[in-house]
């Protein structure tokens, strides 16, 4: 493969750089070193996405009829590591331009699109997304919270976990049982809840990764319009399968690996400790484990922008991100331990705690490994 960028992609690039340089602020690195879903970091993306959106950087890729610029598959990209690079300043707001934004586009009805992307594309929207429950995680199908039909409204009972921006968000993408649970997949439908509607409780979990980061929230007789429901009952399987795909392209943290290993051998450098023989072995082992990542994501943008749909590929790259994120953070927990107190580079660090999460928040590792065992080697399904 003769992979290379073509001047205007790299044009585009010096661009978001630009940028980025001009307007991230000073204090960016201390913001950031909350977490992605703490309330600093929150405000701060309702301060500085509007100024992405005005500048034409935070959903160039939609079309232009929704604030957009018809912008192709590889400059969605370049963006997207552009942005992690720095340490994401949009914060929960990725999910927005990323896959709720388009599926709503694409499954959404007038209403619902005229009431939700024009704050989306302006950068001044805050979603959650109302997947996991205590015991529905990976075996998603299995979920049990039951949203029952009342005339003109349903009525949603159940608790969510895991839901991370929950807190400060103002709508829920929310995954509902409508029918028996022997009617698995077929019985889920997905409503887009309003946070502020009477009977929503949220709580934040107190945990390793990030205060405020995850929440349970409790629905108790919740009643909502059955216009907030996305699609048909029981479409709910089709239209997160889009979603999903559009969101494991979506965070090419690789980016985010690579600049931090860039950083920390240089670090390493200039203290006089990259002589030694394992520091540079591992170091390299790292810098693999990134391009691999990277150059596995790239096929997947290769094939969106030849109109083709990714499949198991999504599987591999996203395996590979979670690898290349740890091989960095175990270099830099054995060799510049003080990245690891935030001394250093704080815009990263709450990201690479993180790490230890990444390869369960949106579909675990083993779960990938599954899929690419049975689609991609074509071995036969494990016991279930
Ligand atoms: C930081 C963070 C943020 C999150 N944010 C959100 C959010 O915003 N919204 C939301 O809905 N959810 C969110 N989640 C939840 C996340 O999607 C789930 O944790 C994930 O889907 C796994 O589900 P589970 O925790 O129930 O674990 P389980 O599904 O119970 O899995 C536990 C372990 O068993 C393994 N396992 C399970 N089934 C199999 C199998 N068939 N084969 C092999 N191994 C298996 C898993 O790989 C895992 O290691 C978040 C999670 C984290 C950590």
């Amino acid at each position: 493969m003769d992979f290379d960028w073509s001047d205007d992609n790299r044009r585009y690039r010096a661009r978001v750089r630009h940028f980025l340089e001009q307007e991230l602020p000073a204090e960016w690195p201390e913001i950031a070193r909350h977490g992605p879903g703490s309330k600093e970091q929150t405000e701060f993306s309702l301060d500085f996405c509007p100024k992405l959106a005005e500048a034409g950087f935070l959903v160039p890729h939609w079309p232009e009829a929704l604030g957009g610029a018809n912008g192709t598959a590889w400059e969605h990209l370049i963006l997207g590591e552009e942005m992690w690079a720095v340490g994401e300043p949009r914060g929960g707001q990725y999910m927005n331009v990323n896959w709720i934004g388009p599926t709503l586009m694409r499954y959404g009805s007038e209403a619902q699109k005229d009431r939700y992307l024009p704050p989306m594309a302006a950068g001044k929207a805050i979603w959650c997304q109302g997947f996991s429950e205590p015991n529905a995680g990976s075996d998603l199908a299995s979920l049990r919270t039951r949203a029952e039909r009342d005339g003109d409204h349903y009525v949603i009972n159940g608790t969510k976990i895991w839901t991370s921006y929950a807190s400060l968000a103002e709508t829920c993408f929310l995954l509902v049982r409508t029918g028996p649970l022997s009617a698995g997949k077929s019985a889920i439908a997905i409503l887009l809840v309003p946070m502020d509607t009477p009977g929503i409780e949220v709580r934040a979990i107190p945990s390793l990764v990030g205060h405020g980061d995850i929440h349970e929230v409790f629905f108790t007789d919740v009643r909502v319009p059955v216009s907030t429901r996305l699609g048909e009952e029981g479409q709910a399987w089709e239209i997160i399968n889009y979603s999903l795909t559009n969101e494991r392209v979506g965070i090419p943290r690789y980016a985010m690996s690579s600049r931090v290993l860039g950083h920390i051998v240089a670090d390493l450098k200039r203290q006089d400790r990259f002589n030694d023989g394992v520091v540079r072995m591992r170091a390299g082992e790292a810098a693999a484990a990134c391009e691999a990542a990277r150059l596995l994501v790239y096929r997947l943008v290769d094939m969106r922008a030849r109109g083709q749909t990714p499949g198991p590929d999504a599987s591999l790259a996203r395996v590979a991100t979670v690898a290349a994120d740890n091989a960095v953070l175990d270099f830099a927990l054995d060799f510049l331990p003080e990245f690891t107190t935030g001394n250093v580079y704080p815009e990263y660090l709450a990201h690479h705690e993180r790490a230890i999460v990444a390869g369960i928040a949106s579909g675990a590792t083993e779960i990938q490994l599954n899929l690419i065992a049975q689609r991609h080697l074509e071995l036969p399904r494990g016991p279930r």
